[in-house]
């Protein structure tokens, strides 16, 4: 079955055409600059990449661009659109109403809309990929694949925020938690790693992003999360503040601050890009810090001291604890990163092997010692991998019937 996986976000829509269940990638690529004069098309077949920089007016039309790539007779995958059997949509809020991935019907669709209120960043944008990709492939089944999903398994004392429990109940202000399908794929991949049941697995997992978060996964669930009721708590991000004391918007307000400044300072203006002033990219800012800018130091700094803060936290709700992994940009090649964070938690358990941190040789790698009791490792996330699974999972089944 051909499940075409679909990531659509404010300007640009990614996909991936694989084939299941082999798992195997046909095509992959992406439009940017949705809306611009200077839209650019990216597709890679097999060892072929193509650029096309063109007008992209909307997602429908990005889409239409994307089904006719994957058909071209010189550039395409398929032979006709028809082989497309289910289509994989990210989407990232779900509330509390989706613990799993869902087949999109009208009840789904308008769940999604209602979600719109907590995630009016992304949800939308997610909603267009699907109608898009109804529109163009009718007879496709269309499943969504949630980034909350993973932690509606996050038990009431975690999620709860001691605010007035109104609120809770009228607005559904809660922890939901992001970056699931990432957190679930890495954790199921290193319990496989590891020869341990993935339902008696413990982990720690880190996604280090742009975005990032960490999950606290007990016996498979994640059970604390450090995002919150939107991507903007928890970690230092590349421009977003992560924690932070709540009080300090008040003040602002008080110095002038508007509600549309105080969003973007913390969104877009604050993190890794705030404390260094010059830039949201770990890789620029370890240059700059080797060559001496002490706030870029700083930044990186600051980023490492929070991760190794919460894997305290989360070594208190798992026992025993199995494995940390990292993943994410960062995650996945900064070794100075995962130093600062990894190093001298020996008194936890956690032996830190800085020969293996460095070594370029393996994607996924261990980078603990043989000795430590809690194992440390790498993994390349692979969200577009986990949604192309839960798509032919839950259309198998129907396509059969049918
Ligand atoms: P992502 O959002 O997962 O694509 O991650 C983006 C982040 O990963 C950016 O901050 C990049 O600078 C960072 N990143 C990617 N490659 C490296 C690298 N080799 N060393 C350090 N950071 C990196």
């Amino acid at each position: 079955m051909k499940v075409l996986v679909i990531n659509a976000g404010s300007s640009s829509i990614k996909y991936q055409l694989y084939d299941m269940p082999a798992g195997q990638v046909l095509a992959k690529g992406s439009v940017e600059k949705i809306g611009d004069d200077d839209s650019k098309l990216t597709h890679r077949c097999g060892s072929q990449t193509t650029t096309r920089e063109e007008a992209v007016a909307d997602h429908k039309m990005a889409m239409q661009r994307i089904l006719e790539i994957l058909v071209d007779k010189q550039m395409g995958a398929i032979a006709e659109l028809a082989e497309i059997a289910t289509v994989g949509h990210r989407v990232v809020h779900g509330g509390e109403e989706f613990t799993g991935s869902m087949i999109v019907d009208d009840r789904v669709l308008a769940s999604i809309e209602k979600f719109v209120d907590l995630a009016p960043l992304h949800n939308p944008h997610n909603l267009v990929g699907i109608r898009a990709a109804q529109d163009k492939l009718p007879d496709a089944i269309q499943v969504a694949c949630f980034d909350t999903a993973f932690h509606t398994s996050i038990p009431e004392v975690a999620y709860m925020y001691a605010l007035p429990y109104e609120l809770y109940e009228k607005y559904r202000v809660r922890r939901y938690g992001f970056h699931g399908t990432s957190h679930r794929y890495v954790a199921r991949r290193a319990a496989t790693l590891m020869d341990i049941d993935k339902y008696q697995f413990n982990t720690i997992t880190c996604h280090l992003g742009n975005g990032c978060s960490m999950a606290a996964v007990r016996n498979g669930r994640s059970i604390d999360t450090s995002m919150g009721f939107t991507p903007l708590e928890g970690l230092v991000m590349g421009t977003r503040t992560g924690d932070f004391d709540p009080a300090i918007l008040f003040y602002l307000a008080d110095k002038g601050y508007d509600m549309g400044q105080l969003n973007t300072l913390c969104n877009k203006k604050s993190g890794l890009l705030g404390i260094s002033g010059v830039s949201n990219d770990m890789r620029t800012l370890e240059q700059l810090a080797e060559e001496g800018n002490p706030r870029a130091k700083l930044a990186i700094e600051v980023f490492s001291y929070r991760v190794r803060k919460y894997i305290g936290a989360f070594l208190t709700v798992l026992n025993p604890l199995h494995a940390i992994v990292f993943t994410g940009g960062i995650g996945e090649n900064s070794p100075l990163v995962r130093k600062l964070i990894c190093q001298d938690l020996d008194h936890l358990g956690i032996r830190f092997d800085a020969q293996a941190n460095e070594t370029e040789k393996a994607r996924e790698k261990t980078i603990s010692s043989a000795d430590s009791d809690v194992r440390i490792m790498v993994i390349p996330t692979n969200e577009e991998e986990a949604i192309a699974g839960d798509a032919f999972e839950l259309a198998a089944p129907v396509a059969k019937a049918t």
